[in-house]
C-alpha cells in the first residue's frame, strides 16, 4: 500500500491506473478509522479493482472550532488497517495541499437537501462537506464512490451533488455499522465518558421503538407522526441527551411525509456530555421493514 500526501503524485497513479484499464473505487474518510469505514472498504474492494481511501480532517465541513481542533488524528493505526484490508493508496493531503489561500474560495452548494436538519443545525457543513467531496472526486477520478448510511443526508447530498453535476460516478451506500449493544460507530463515540457509553445505545432503541410506532400508524403523513416524535424526545430528555431533533422523513428528500408516503426515515441528533451523536433508520413502510 502506497501513503500518497502529495496531490501530483496522486494524479501520477490514477491516470496510470486508468490508462491501464483498472476500476478506481474510493472512500473518503476523516481517519481515526473504525469497524463502519473498513465495510466500506470492503465494499469498495468488491467493486473495484483499484482502491483509493483518503483522510483527511477537512476545516471546512467544521462549523465549530473546538471539535476540529479536538477531532482524534491516528495516521499510522489507520494506514495498518487499511493495508490489512487490501487497500492499494491512502491519499492524506495536508489542509495546505488542499486549500492553498487559506479558505474556502469556490464552493459547492446543494441547497434543498442541504437546508434542513444537519445543515440547520451545522451552519455551513455540506458546503464544506460537497465541496471537499468534488475536489477529492476531481483528484481521485473514481469510477465508484462508497458511503456510509450512517451519515443519511450526506449521502443524498452527494447523490444529489453527482446527479446535478453530470458526474460520471457511481455512488455505493453502506448499511450503518453498529456495536453489540446498537450504538453506531463513530469516531465521535471516543468522547464520551464510561457512564455516557452505557447511556449511548438508548438513542438507537428510541429509533427503533420510533419505527415500530411509525409502522403501527402506517403512511398516515407527517401529523400523525408528531406526538410519537415528542413522546421519543421526551424519552431521550429522560435517558440524559440533549436532542437536537427527532424527525419522520421522506428517504428520498428528507421533506414531512405526506399522507401515502411509505418510504420514509428517522433522523436523530442528540448531544451526550460532549459528543454529538447522530443515527437514522430508514423505515420502508410496504415492505415493512426497518434498515
Ligand atoms: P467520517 O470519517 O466520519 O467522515 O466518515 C467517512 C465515511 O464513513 C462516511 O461515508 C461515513 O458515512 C462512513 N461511516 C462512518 N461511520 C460509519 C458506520 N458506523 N457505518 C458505516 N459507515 C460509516
Amino acid at each position: 500500500m502506497q501513503l500518497i500526501k502529495q496531490i501530483p503524485s496522486l494524479q501520477t497513479q490514477v491516470k496510470a491506473w486508468h490508462l491501464a484499464g483498472e476500476t478506481v473505487a474510493f472512500v473518503p474518510t476523516m481517519g481515526n478509522l473504525h469497524s463502519g469505514h473498513f465495510a466500506l472498504i470492503e465494499r469498495a474492494r468488491q467493486t473495484g479493482t483499484k482502491v483509493i481511501a483518503s483522510i483527511f480532517v477537512n476545516p471546512a465541513q467544521f462549523d465549530r472550532a473546538e471539535d476540529l481542533a479536538n477531532y482524534p488524528v491516528t495516521l499510522d493505526a489507520d494506514c495498518a488497517a487499511l493495508a490489512q484490508l487490501g487497500t492499494d493508496v491512502v491519499f492524506a493531503p495536508s489542509a495546505q495541499a488542499m486549500y492553498p489561500s487559506g479558505a474556502l474560495r469556490t464552493k459547492v452548494e446543494v441547497p434543498g437537501i442541504s437546508d434542513v436538519l444537519e445543515g440547520e443545525k451545522r451552519s455551513g457543513h455540506f458546503i464544506g462537506v460537497a465541496t471537499v467531496v468534488n475536489k477529492l472526486f476531481n483528484l481521485v477520478q473514481p469510477d465508484i464512490a462508497v458511503f456510509g448510511a450512517k451519515d443519511f443526508q450526506q449521502l443524498l447530498v452527494i447523490r444529489q451533488m453527482v446527479n446535478d453535476l453530470n458526474m460520471n460516478i457511481s455512488i455505493e451506500a453502506v448499511t450503518a455499522v453498529r456495536d453489540e449493544d446498537g450504538l453506531a460507530k463513530s469516531s465521535r463515540n471516543g468522547y464520551l465518558s464510561a457512564t455516557e457509553r452505557k447511556i449511548a445505545p438508548v438513542l438507537h432503541q428510541i429509533l427503533q421503538q420510533t419505527a415500530q410506532r411509525v409502522i403501527a400508524l402506517g403512511a398516515q403523513g407527517a401529523t400523525a407522526y408528531q406526538a410519537v416524535q415528542q413522546e421519543m424526545l421526551g424519552k431521550l430528555a429522560q435517558a440524559g441527551f440533549t436532542a437536537e431533533y427527532l424527525e419522520v422523513r421522506r428517504n428520498t428528500d428528507l421533506q414531512p411525509p405526506q399522507v401515502g408516503d411509505e418510504e420514509l426515515v428517522l433522523l436523530v441528533s442528540a448531544w451526550l456530555g460532549k459528543a454529538r451523536l447522530i443515527d437514522n433508520l430508514q423505515v420502508l413502510l410496504r415492505e415493512g421493514e426497518i434498515i
